[in-house]
Order: structure tokens, then C-alpha cells, then sequence
């Protein structure tokens, strides 16, 4: 069958760059996929999508239109565009399935999904989420969620995305695959040790304390280490809720410029949608 990948993560992250990365591996091993621009308000898109947001919706129009801000008009194309979401499953449908009377076309093998630079509308409105439920109650469907690796070195800006990811996890309920991007800038060794040795993750938050480069957090912070003190047990018992949302997940480090790590991506895909199909799936059918 056909996976879906949502690829989701902070404006800058290099959504878009990644998309057009695994679009064209996709397409240099002969499986291309199905591609689906959801981001209205994106000038230029670097590959040729199959469906395109901008296509049915014009963000300019519907701001006009309706007096809204930014943030307001991508909700607005997005509830716009989600009324549409029946006619563009049978497209995907027919796609994704073998045609008797073409039988030297191949079915896709997978949908890869750009979102809006501003996360919080796709993953925090109805319309994003009757986008992603219908796109799951159909395919095996994984989020990727990209991290800007070198803007995320400090342990402040670690721990705020990985909480981030944690709640669009919690809040989307499908498998996650963590995207450290632009490794060609800096490696995601470091990501990677902190997720699996916390007390390293201590030891960072300690040097970045002494060298005063932790922002914001005066005062108590003598315990950090020690797991005395409020920042220090706050610390602790995050570990412990981090160490479980961490388990759930595939942990990848690429680059979207120069295709480092793309075939791991894919691996780390195959894993997910497996478990898609054994844990996620049966609850979904459950709900239903
Ligand atoms: P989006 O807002 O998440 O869609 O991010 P874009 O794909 O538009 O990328 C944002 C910026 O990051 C652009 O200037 C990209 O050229 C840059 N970028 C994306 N991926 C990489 C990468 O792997 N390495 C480097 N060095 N820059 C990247
Ligand atoms: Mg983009």
C-alpha cells in the first residue's frame, strides 16, 4: 500500500526543501509519489505538486475577502480547502490503486504532504485535523516533524521543540518521525545523546548555566544537576515524561540541501508505517 508522510515543523525549518528532497529521490528510484502543497500562502514551490492548496484557494482573495489577518487567512483556506477533502481521498484512491486498464502504470507508493509555515494553524485547527483524519483513516499516515538543527543547540531551544513535538503527537495521535534537518550545518549527534542519555542532557543544562547563556531562568537553579531545588526536580520528572515520548519515536538526522541521510528517512518511514498498520490502525477502526 501507499504511506502517507505529513511533513509539519516550524516556519524555516526547511519543510518545503525536504519535500522537494525526498521528491526527487522518490523520483530518481523510478516510485514517484503524489505530491500535495497544503500551505496557501507559499510564493514558489520547488516541485510540481499534484494537488495545490493555491489551486483551489487564493489566500489573497480570502483575506480580502473576509478582513483577515495572515494567520486567519491560511485557517480560512484551510477550512476552505478541508470541504474538499472527499473528492481529493478518491483522487488519492485511484492513484494509489492498480488500474486494470492501465496495467503498465504503477500505483503511487506514497503522498507526501507539505503544511503551512505557521504550525499551530494545521495542527491546531478542525481543518487540519479532518485533513489528517481522513488522510489516516485511508493510508498508514506518519508525521515528520522537522527540527532547524543548528537553531535548536541550546538546551532551552532542545527542550521547548521536543516538548512542542510531544503535543502535536499527543494531539494528532499517529507515528512521528523527528527530522533533525540541516546536518551539512551542524551534525545531530548532540540531539541524538541528549534523547538517549539524560544525564548528558543535565550536563549541557550545567555548563549553560555556568557559562549564563540559559535564558530567563534566575534563581533555584543551583540544583539543576542534583535534582534538588524547583528547576532541578521540574528537570527530573520532565526526564521521565520525555524519556517515555522519546520511545515512541524514529530519530533522523538530514540534510535537505545535499541528501545526506535521506535513505534513513525512508527506513525510519518503513518502521512507522508498520506500526501504523499494528498499533494506530486498530485503535482508529475502534473510534469509529
Ligand atoms: P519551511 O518554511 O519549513 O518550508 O522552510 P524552507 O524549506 O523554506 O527552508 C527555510 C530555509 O532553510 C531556506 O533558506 C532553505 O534554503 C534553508 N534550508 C532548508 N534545508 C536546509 C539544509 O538541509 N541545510 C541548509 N544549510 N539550509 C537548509
Ligand atoms: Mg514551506
Amino acid at each position: 500500500g501507499s504511506t502517507a508522510i505529513v511533513v509539519v515543523g516550524m516556519a524555516g525549518s526547511g519543510k518545503t526543501t525536504f519535500m522537494q528532497r525526498i521528491n526527487s529521490h522518490l523520483h530518481s528510484k523510478k516510485e514517484p509519489p503524489y505530491v500535495m502543497n497544503l500551505d496557501p500562502a507559499v510564493l514558489n514551490v520547488p516541485f510540481t505538486p499534484n494537488i495545490d492548496i493555491r489551486d483551489s484557494v487564493n489566500y489573497k482573495e480570502v483575506m480580502k475577502a473576509y478582513s483577515l489577518g495572515p494567520n486567519g487567512g491560511i485557517l480560512t483556506s484551510l477550512n476552505l480547502f478541508a470541504t474538499k477533502i472527499d473528492q481529493i481521498l478518491d483522487l488519492l484512491e485511484k492513484r494509489t490503486t492498480a488500474d486494470p486498464e492501465k496495467p503498465n502504470s504503477k500505483p503511487i507508493t506514497s503522498i507526501l504532504v507539505d503544511t503551512p509555515g505557521q504550525i499551530e494553524v494545521f495542527v491546531w485547527s478542525a481543518s487540519g485535523a479532518i485533513l489528517l483524519d481522513s488522510l489516516a483513516s485511508t493510508f498508514p499516515t506518519v508525521i515528520a516533524y522537522m527540527i532547524d538543527t543548528p537553531r535548536t543547540a541550546s538546551t532551552s531551544t532542545f527542550m521547548s521543540n521536543m516538548l512542542y513535538a510531544c503535543s502535536i503527537l499527543y494531539k494528532t495521535k499517529l507515528p512521528m518521525i523527528l527530522v533533525f534537518n540541516k546536518t551539512d550545518v551542524k551534525g545531530a549527534e548532540f540531539a541524538k545523546e541528549w534523547m538517549t542519555n539524560f544525564e548528558a542532557f543535565q550536563a549541557a543544562l550545567r555548563e549553560e548555566e555556568e557559562l549564563g547563556s540559559f535564558g530567563g531562568m534566575e534563581g533555584g537553579t543551583s540544583g539543576i544537576g542534583g535534582g534538588s531545588g524547583y528547576m532541578g526536580s521540574l528537570l527530573n520528572s520532565m526526564s521521565l515524561m520525555l524519556e517515555e515520548f522519546y520511545s515512541h519515536l524514529s530519530v533522523v538526522g538530514v540534510s535537505s540541501m545535499t541528501g545526506a541521510g535521506i535513505e534513513e528517512f525512508f527506513e525510519a518511514v518503513g518502521e512507522k508505517t508498520e506500526e501504523f498498520n499494528r498499533d494506530y490502525k486498530p485503535e482508529l477502526e475502534r473510534k469509529r
